[in-house]
């Protein structure tokens, strides 16, 4: 390495000699050092912390083959710690650095800029799809006589849940944290969808653009969970709903109704497969929730309550905890094996092998919107989702219509007997 030392002008002889001393290396090596600053200063008297400050008032050292980068400047040191560091191939004189810090600053700046413009662009065309797609959904709102009953329930139950206090607007999901709408989140953003679909959930912009992404296809995907609606109907409206809901109903037709049916079966599915999910979760087991064990539970659910079902449940997932526990278990076969143990434990319960105790509510699974409107109300029973199995239910209404139906036909079968028989006495008596 080829260094230079530089005397100030008014340098002292006895400094001079301390700066030839600190700077002296073992054939011009950089960290060749050959004398201590202890030992410059006990040779000069000086004490030896004081020796760096001295050399660096009095002297530097020109690095002749260090430049910058930039401008060609050569590197001068103070220290000896500047030169142990200095970065011979790459330094930058501190002007060239602060030029360049500023370059990268103003770099960064114009980047985000720019990723600023296109975040408005694409919210822009987000919110022009939103808009379009808001407006052919005010057109075809379906007038409030023509409402299915079922989804008038449907409404009732997410006004209930999610209606914010202006009775306007949803909340989102995410953000509901008082009466849950569904037993299972899954299910919520079914019903929200289902209600989107029907034109009675209307797309607000503003708050919900960036929940609302458009896809190849230019179709508008919605992000249910977290996206907020306006109610297609007003408040007058939406307060007869809720208010019909909660009053005597029509049960017989609502039973005769398929659609309702359905909602009926799939709350209780959603009451199932979220205990399954914390009773796994809290086993450190995640059961695959697929068609396979979605089609088992429903089969049990036809016979058995969902109290009943959270019971077996319960034993399944602690049989498969207990499963884990043997040699060469993994967490997947023991979580793959809690379908099959549903299917065990309901087999000893329905057969009459095993008895069990009647489960109440988790009070981590309270009941839902959806379970009041669509069990309570119409059934004018508490909890009767929980307790009660659909057919159970059902019966009653099914059979009062099946009966007013065979009375109807029985009666008339009489009548016409009736005429036929006095047709044929008349006809015997001429
Ligand atoms: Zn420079």
């Amino acid at each position: 390495m080829k260094t230079k030392l530089e005397y100030q002008p008014d340098i002292t002889e006895t400094n001079k000699l301390i700066c030839e001393r600190y700077w002296l290396r073992e054939s011009d090596k950089r960290s060749g050092f050959i004398y201590t600053c202890r030992e410059i200063g006990q040779e000069f008297d000086v004490k030896h912390q004081d020796i760096p400050s001295i050399v660096k008032i009095n002297a530097h050292l020109v690095v002749l083959d260090c430049q910058c980068i930039d401008c060609g400047t050569t590197k001068i040191c103070y220290t000896r710690s500047q030169l142990i560091r200095l970065d011979l191939i790459r330094w930058r004189c501190d002007n060239c650095w602060e030029a360049l810090q500023k370059r990268r600053d103003q770099e960064f700046l114009e980047y985000r800029l720019k990723q600023d413009l296109l975040a408005e662009e694409r919210r822009q065309t987000a919110l022009e799809h939103i808009n379009q797609c808001r407006s052919i959904q005010l057109s075809i709102i379906p007038s409030f006589t023509e409402l299915s009953d079922v989804d008038k329930l449907l409404l009732a139950a997410t006004v209930e849940s999610i209606g914010a206090d202006n009775l306007r607007n949803t909340v989102s999901l995410r953000d509901n944290l008082s009466l849950p709408l569904s037993p299972f989140s899954k299910l919520d953003e079914e019903i929200l969808h289902h209600l989107f679909k029907r034109n009675l959930l209307i797309l607000t912009p503003e708050n919900s653009y960036e929940y609302v992404t458009i896809n190849e296809e230019k179709e508008l995907e919605i992000d249910f969970y977290q996206a907020i609606f306006e109610f297609a109907y007003s408040i007058e409206n939406l307060t007869e709903i809720l208010i019909n809901a909660k009053s005597k109903k029509n049960t017989s037709a609502l039973v005769a109704d398929s659609q309702f049916k359905s909602w009926c079966e799939k709350v209780q599915l959603g009451e199932c497969l979220s205990y399954l999910m914390t009773r796994s979760r809290l086993n450190d087991l995640a059961p695959p929730i697929g068609d396979k064990l979605i089609s088992i539970l429903r089969a049990c659910l036809a016979k058995c309550s969902v109290s009943t079902m959270h019971y077996i449940i319960w034993k399944a997932v602690e049989n498969a905890a207990a499963y884990l526990q043997k040699p060469g278990i993994t967490r997947k076969h023991a979580s793959n094996s809690i379908s099959g143990n549903i299917e065990r434990v309901f087999g000893k319960i329905y057969s009459g092998s095993w008895s069990h105790n009647s489960s109440y509510r988790d009070f981590s699974h309270p009941q839902s919107a959806m379970a009041k409107i669509f069990f309570d109300y119409v059934f004018v029973v508490d909890d009767g989702g929980f307790h009660y199995t659909i057919d159970e239910l059902f019966s009653p209404y099914r059979s009062q219509r099946a009966l007013e139906q065979v009375s109807y036909a029985a009666l008339g079968n009489a009548r016409s007997t009736n005429y036929s028989v006095t047709i044929a006495l008349d006809i015997k008596q001429s």
